[in-house]
């Protein structure tokens, strides 16, 4: 067998498209676009350029953007008041603090603060549990992607077994709720599982989001399996790769996603797909995303601005 190699650049065309029709929809209802505000804080180069890849997506579709750019130094009590202005700023339906944040700053103070009906990058507690409890939730984008993938290939999933290699907050733990939801039997594994080939030998499905060059060769995989490697590994020559060996694998598994050129295009336009999302759940009054409601008074914050 030789397996379908999954266009990731063609189909992130295509749900962009369907996005800018979809931003269309909006301002014709609204009477404006939705707005996107990434917030960065410090000077690390790699997020700026990913900060600046999504605003140029973002501007593509029609969606509004503003890039809010902290110094360094910036307190963590400024850094909650912009969070919160941004919560209550009608002009602003999705926030995105690029991370890593300068030492002196809490990821959890961030994910705390931002309402979960603007956390576009689904990483507040309150996204996470809504999505644990099946209720309606912004989803963090790559696993986000990873599912509209198997969406659009129409791969069957309801009683299928799918195997996720890594369990981080960012792909693989959220990645198992959305297998779970459509009817998957998911089981995940990590650094510590024993005999990885006895699982992943099982999978109909079978993802990596580890980062580990060749990790999953043909010998793990069952025929006719479909495999989605979220890995990117950076070859010391340049280039980069996935988890899998693609030469033997594609062998044996019946469709794969490529890196580059598989999850990662798709990615972004998936972030962006959020925003649209907690646009449309705003717009429709449906905050319910949020424990508390957006809207707090500025009063009390404004001392430490
Ligand atoms: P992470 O936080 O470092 O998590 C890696 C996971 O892999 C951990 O759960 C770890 O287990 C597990 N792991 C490590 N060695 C393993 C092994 N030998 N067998 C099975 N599991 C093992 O990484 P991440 O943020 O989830 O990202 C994973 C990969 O995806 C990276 O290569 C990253 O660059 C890539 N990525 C790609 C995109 C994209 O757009 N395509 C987006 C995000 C990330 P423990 O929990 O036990 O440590």
């Amino acid at each position: 067998m030789t397996a379908q190699i999954i266009d990731g650049r063609a189909m992130g065309a295509e749900i962009k498209a369907e996005l800018h029709d979809d931003v269309g929809h909006y301002i014709e209802e609204q009477g404006k676009a939705p707005g996107l505000v990434i917030v960065l804080v410090g000077g690390d180069t790699a997020s700026g350029v990913y900060s600046k890849a999504i605003l140029r997506v973002a501007e593509e579709v029609g969606i509004r953007t503003r890039l809010e750019q902290l110094p360094a130094r910036t307190s963590s009590e400024e850094l909650r008041a912009l969070l919160l202005q941004l919560n209550n700023d009608d002009d602003t339906q999705g926030i995105i603090v690029q991370m890593p944040l300068p030492a002196h700053l809490s990821q959890k103070m961030v994910a705390d603060t931002i309402a979960a009906a603007k956390d576009i990058d689904g990483i507040s507690p309150r996204s996470a549990g809504n999505l644990f409890l099946s209720l309606p939730s912004l989803l963090p984008s790559t696993a986000a992607a990873v599912m509209a993938i198997l969406e659009r290939l129409h791969i069957p999933l309801a009683g299928k077994r799918a195997v996720i290699l890594g369990r981080s907050n960012v792909v693989g733990k959220p990645l198992a709720m959305m297998l779970l939801q459509k009817n998957a039997t998911v089981t995940v594994c990590h650094s510590h599982t024993t005999n990885l080939s006895d699982y992943t030998q099982q999978a109909d499905v079978l993802v990596t989001a580890v980062g580990r060059v060749n990790l999953v060769t043909a010998d793990m995989v069952r025929p006719g399996a479909v495999v989605i490697d979220v890995g990117i590994n950076a070859l010391p020559g340049g280039g980069i790769v996935g988890d899998v060996d693609i030469a033997s694998v594609e062998q044996v598994a019946s469709a794969l996603t490529p890196t580059p050129g598989g999850v990662g295009p798709l990615t972004n336009i998936m972030l962006l797909k959020q925003c649209m999302q907690a646009a449309w759940w705003q717009a429709k009054g449906e905050n319910e995303l949020d424990s508390q409601p957006v809207r707090i008074n500025l009063r009390n914050v404004h001392h430490h601005l």
